[in-house]
């Protein structure tokens, strides 16, 4: 018997390894780039290779409609890592109606959805819209893909009605999400022997006031700028280093800290401000590192035409409608940025993500492909 050719792909994507190498200099996703190109361009599609850094390279796959607009499927080609994985992370099996290995759910499921959706479109019926999709790199790290691929649309003049973007959300809608901003806080002093602390500034001491100044004071005045669907912004500290030895007083010590940002908060206004109040209690001996991790959150307009179009397959197919707010953040608050209205959306769950057996359901799998294909059949989505 021979596999439905979603689970077919999907299997043969799983087999080429695209783990995201982090900071080293290798070519991780162009393997898979180079069979989505090949794939895509065998079932009457075009299909594009752009590096990005290192040789490492997105894929574009267009298939042109009737239509003057455009509607942009996103996703990645990267996986986290593989170790301690429970399930051979390249070799698919399916069990009980569950597809495993690594990327299954995140992101092959989704990307062999949109694929499998265009072809079906490429054989024939109504195609209303030019459809783009991009299957980019570096989403698990730090998102250098989907920046190139705003860079590339810019240059190019693709300017999307809305944006897909694959991730596992359990077929449910996402439209909001948070950003985030990390940085690192450093309070110093003198240092000397710990029997002999009088007069001298202990930078640990410093630290742990700065610590419950955060959690006591800063953290919860962010209520007050709770959004909808995603709830307030946080603050966590979540590191906290310092010391060198039990009879030394330490020079310095550093947090960690971890805030999570809504939509209409600026990471880099939110650490400036932050920086600026911690300073002006703490004037002497504390530094405000430059944040090492920035990222956008997303809000897409539940009423723009392209969510509401979204929600109107959904609601035909018998599926949940209502848009839905996650904590993690993905791609799409990139793509938004150019005034995409951009909705994520994909079959298996993000508590599968990054786990040692990753699945991804099939039966989630084909619904998701019917949902994707209906949006793009769908006259008047804008
Ligand atoms: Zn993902």
């Amino acid at each position: 018997m021979s596999l439905p050719e979603i689970e077919d792909l999907l299997g043969r994507m799983i087999r080429i390894p695209s783990v995201n190498p982090r900071e080293r200099a290798e070519p991780a996703e162009t393997p898979l780039a180079e069979f989505v190109a090949d794939w895509a361009e065998g079932n009457g599609m075009r299909a594009s290779l752009s590096e990005v850094a290192d040789g490492r390279r997105n894929v574009l796959v267009t298939l042109d409609g009737d239509g003057a607009e455009t509607v942009l499927l996103e996703t990645h080609l990267d996986t986290v890592e593989t170790d301690g994985m429970t399930v051979d992370p390249y070799e698919p099996v399916v069990k009980d109606g569950l597809l495993y290995g690594r990327g299954s759910c995140d992101a092959k499921g989704p990307l062999a959805v949109f694929m499998t959706a265009m072809a079906a479109l490429a054989r024939g019926g109504p195609r209303p819209y030019t459809v783009v999709l991009a299957g980019v790199v570096d989403e698990e790290h730090v998102y250098r893909g989907v920046q190139a691929m705003r860079r590339e649309f810019a240059e190019r003049g693709v300017a999307p009605i809305g944006a897909v973007v694959g991730e596992p959300t359990s077929l449910r809608m996402v439209t909001a999400h948070k950003g985030c901003m990390r940085c690192r806080i450093t309070a110093r002093g003198p240092g000397g022997h710990s029997s002999e602390p009088w007069g001298k500034t202990n930078p640990i001491t410093t630290a742990a006031r700065i610590a419950a100044y955060l959690a006591d004071e800063y953290a919860p005045a962010l209520d007050a700028l709770a959004r909808p669907l995603v709830g307030p912004p946080s603050l966590a500290v979540t590191m906290v280093e310092g010391g060198s030895g039990p009879n030394v007083l330490a020079e310095r010590a550093t947090l960690t800290l971890d805030r999570r940002t809504v939509a209409g908060e600026d990471p880099h206004e939110v650490w400036r401000e932050l920086r600026d109040r911690l300073l002006s209690r703490w004037p002497d001996g504390v530094e405000v590192a430059d944040p090492h991790v920035v990222d956008y959150a997303l809000e897409t307009d539940p009423d723009s035409a392209f969510v509401r179009g979204f929600a109107d397959v959904l609601r035909t197919a018998g599926h949940e409608p209502a848009p839905k707010g996650v904590g993690h953040g993905t791609d799409a608050s990139k793509i938004a940025m150019d005034a995409v209205p951009s909705v994520v959306f994909g079959p298996g769950a993000i508590a599968q993500a990054h786990m040692p057996a990753e699945f991804v359901p099939l039966d989630e799998l084909h619904a998701a492909r019917d949902v994707v294909e209906a949006l793009l059949r769908r006259e008047g989505t804008r």
